[in-house]
């Protein structure tokens, strides 16, 4: 089974970086299973992956009901007209990336009765990840947010823009790991730092190296996958 061997050699990769790092491997790793259908998911599921990752409302709300026994993420840009149909159904919304947004999270949240977690996605590089909070204006978003009740900050996430060589990315990822650091220690009722998601396929060791402790990652265990093979009416 071509998931099992991925998955396997993943996770092979991933304990020989922090091998390299003469630290212990707390990294939690995310299965990103954009375009990835649902049999292919309850194999990576039965290999002991309990967290799910989708970028995609549409795609999570087929997916979801359908996979027992794990939690998902949502790590896509989430426009706010959506917002109600992910809020209380997903462990994680990493993909918050702005005061707009997470008002709207709080609010359905509120509706719900319930807390839910997210992580601020911050903007590491200039011209080419589209979205995100921008690291001078984080600061004032994190302030804002922290008087909304019904969300609970966890930490944040990024995507590196793509580059030859992961290595090359490392500076975006100490971005985001110095901006980490400056928070992780405020301990307020909804700022309670706990993740630093980062690192994708082609990027992970450089984001474990520069501190990420949760990955996404989907093309290493799923492999390279048709984007028409899947379709959603949105
Ligand atoms: C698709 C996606 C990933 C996984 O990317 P791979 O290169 O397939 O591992 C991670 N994070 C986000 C936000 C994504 O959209």
């Amino acid at each position: 089974m071509y998931i099992r061997d991925n998955i396997e050699k993943l996770r092979e990769s991933i304990e020989n970086v922090y091998m390299e790092m003469g630290v212990k491997n707390t990294l939690k790793l995310i299965a990103v299973t954009k375009y990835v259908d649902i049999e292919n998911i309850k194999a990576a599921v039965a290999c002991g992956i309990f967290d799910l990752g989708e970028n995609r409302v549409q795609e999570l709300s087929v997916k979801l009901p359908a996979i027992q026994g794990a939690n998902w993420h949502m790590i896509g840009h989430l426009q706010t007209n959506k917002v109600k149909n992910v809020v209380g159904k997903v462990a994680l919304i990493q993909s918050v990336d702005s005061i707009r947004l997470a008002e709207e999270v709080n609010k359905r949240a509120g509706k719900l009765n319930t807390v839910q977690n997210i992580l601020l996605e911050v903007k590491t590089s200039y011209e080419e990840t589209k979205y995100g909070i921008g690291i001078d204006e984080f600061e004032n978003i994190l302030s804002e947010v922290s008087i909304l009740p019904n969300i609970k900050v966890k930490g944040i996430m990024t995507v590196a823009p793509r580059v030859e060589d992961e290595s090359l990315a490392r500076p975006y990822f100490k971005t985001a790991r110095d901006l980490y650091d400056k928070f992780k220690n405020v301990k307020q009722r909804n700022i309670d730092f706990e993740y630093l998601s980062m690192g994708m396929s082609g990027d992970y060791k450089a984001a474990i190296r520069e501190g990420s402790n949760m990955v996404r990652i989907g093309t290493a265990i799923f492999g390279e996958r048709n984007k028409k093979e899947l379709h959603y009416n949105e």
